[in-house]
């Protein structure tokens, strides 16, 4: 369980964790892989999401998924940028969070992604929680929280790290 005051200082940070989906680079599944190609060079993340024609979260697309159908025996092919779509490559095994998110899972999921997409019960893509914007969060609590709480130490003892 995730202690309270740190807890109440994360929710009222909540809503910049999220970048919304209006600003979140994504490609179609349906988009040719030479379309999804051109975005992901040009956007430079690692990795963006997948949506349907009705803006429902399908899964994450990243270079190396594209460049893994143009490798040969000993030759690069540029055969599938044409032939194949952004669905039959994707990722589809992934971690999302439904909105409105828990924080405590979201910290947990974090630790091993490096952005979670939200998403509603019907499945629309709503935006993403990235590590970089929690981090901002948690750096603005390690500097607010003698603001908000008074915090003294039960021991002398040093704390155990874990
Ligand atoms: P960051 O924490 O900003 O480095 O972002 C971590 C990952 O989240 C990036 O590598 C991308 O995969 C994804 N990401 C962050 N911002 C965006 C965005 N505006 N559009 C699409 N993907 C993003």
């Amino acid at each position: 369980m995730i202690n309270q005051a740190i807890d109440q200082m994360m929710i009222a940070n909540r809503k910049h964790f999220m970048i919304p989906g209006e600003v979140v680079a994504s490609v179609a599944e349906d988009n040719k892989l030479r379309h999804a190609f051109l975005v992901l060079t040009k956007v430079r993340y690692a990795k963006i999401p997948v949506l349907d024609n009705a803006d429902h979260f399908k899964g994450l697309l990243s270079l190396s998924m594209i460049t893994e159908t143009m490798l040969g025996m000993d030759d690069v092919s540029l055969t599938s940028l044409d032939t194949m779509c952004v669905k039959d490559v994707m990722q589809t095994d992934v971690h999302t969070v439904e909105d409105p998110y828990d924080l405590e899972n979201v910290l947990h999921l974090l630790v091993d992604d490096a952005f979670l997409p939200v998403v509603q019960a019907d499945g629309t893509f709503t935006g993403i929680v990235t590590r970089r914007e929690v981090m901002k969060g948690v750096n603005y609590i390690g500097h607010n929280l003698d603001d908000f709480y008074d915090v003294t130490p039960k021991t002398t003892g040093s704390i155990i790290s874990r």
